[in-house]
């Protein structure tokens, strides 16, 4: 089959698009033909590397996959049905898979990462419990694009965060796939939504998608504008992914009681916290990563009445995919990045 993958970490063009050998199928496997893979930032740091993520090579990346079923090695899993893939692999038989807690499977993997071959191919191979069926009118450009940042958020807001209705939420950089995934989640919720762009146009798109207030996270302090918005109150939940760039503002931005929650950090690693901020003002910080099989079903009823909607910033031919990480690392994309294969 023709796939793209790299055989040395580095830049984009350590990607080639070339001829790799098609997946084999153990039992309760499916085989999917795949027709569209969005891209996310794990892609990216995947095919940098970094000491200690011992990625076997070549590798094909790409957690984000929709497509058709062509053959299975399930039971009760017929070909032919259309589908998208729970990005997060889990070995379903220990306590906190079977407490509904997958994500916290000790064997937890994010399809594509490591040791699994991800969507940046013609084909590729899944447990079948990780094939959700996507409605006809579904494009499977949307459904690569909804899984991996719809499921990030809604496991952040609703899981770890607890969101309530009629809460004030801050959500930093809403052109991300995350940023775009959460303004919508959290308006769905009946919350208040802040939200930051580094643009006068994708500040005016993530009022589109729900925002009520907007912050330029380039030209305005967020913790100030945050308090000026809210009577000098601050936010009930932060919703943070930026990492060390925006992680002091994020913390000053929370209310008595506040909780933050962080998925990433592609600005970097390191957060301070002044301990007495954290005790006097009884904030709670969360780790949130991807979520489970549950929360995606649940989730993509949402996405399959329209009341999720992924937004596309741009979609690329397969043989491209070079060109798709330079776009999503120095292009300022506004939403998900589709790689569709024909
Ligand atoms: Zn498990």
């Amino acid at each position: 089959m023709k796939a793209v993958r790299f055989h040395r970490h580095g830049g984009p063009d350590v990607l080639v698009y070339e001829e790799a050998p098609e997946p084999v199928l153990a039992d309760g496997d499916v085989l999917v033909r795949i027709r569209a893979c969005a891209l996310n930032r794990i892609d990216v740091w995947g095919r940098r590397g970094r000491p200690g993520l011992e990625i076997p090579l070549p590798h094909i990346p790409g957690s984000d996959v929709a497509g058709e079923i062509v053959s299975s090695a399930a039971v009760d899993v017929l070909p032919g049905r259309r589908v998208m893939l729970q990005p997060g692999i889990s070995c379903g038989r220990c306590v906190a898979c079977l407490s509904g807690k997958d994500n916290e499977c000790p064997r937890f993997e994010v399809l594509g990462h490591i040791n699994t071959g991800g969507g940046y191919a013609e084909y590729i191979k899944v447990p079948a419990q990780n094939v959700v069926s996507i409605p006809d009118e579904i494009s499977f450009a949307k459904a690569a694009a909804f899984p991996l940042t719809f499921l990030t958020a809604w496991h952040m807001l609703i899981t770890r965060a607890q969101l309530k209705r009629g809460e004030d939420v801050l959500i930093l950089a809403a052109g991300s796939g995350v940023g775009q995934a959460a303004i919508q989640t959290a308006f769905l919720h009946g919350a208040r939504v802040f939200a930051t762009a580094g643009s006068p146009d994708a500040l005016e798109r993530a009022r589109a998608l729900g925002a009520y207030e907007v912050i330029d996270h380039y030209k305005q302090d967020i913790a100030a504008e945050v308090a000026r918005l809210t009577n000098q109150r601050g936010v009930d939940v932060v919703i943070e992914h930026v990492g060390e760039a925006t992680w002091p503002q994020a913390v000053s931005s929370l209310a008595r009681g506040g909780r933050l929650v962080t998925c990433g950090a592609t600005t970097g690693v390191n957060g301070a916290l002044d301990l007495r901020t954290l005790f006097s003002r009884q904030l709670s910080i969360y780790g949130s990563y991807l979520g489970s099989k549950g929360e995606l079903m649940r989730a993509a009823r949402f996405f399959f009445s329209g009341q999720l909607d992924p937004v596309i910033d741009r979609t690329f031919p397969l043989a491209d995919a070079a060109l798709a990480h330079h776009h999503l690392e120095t292009g300022k994309p506004f939403g998900k990045i589709v790689l569709e294969v024909s």
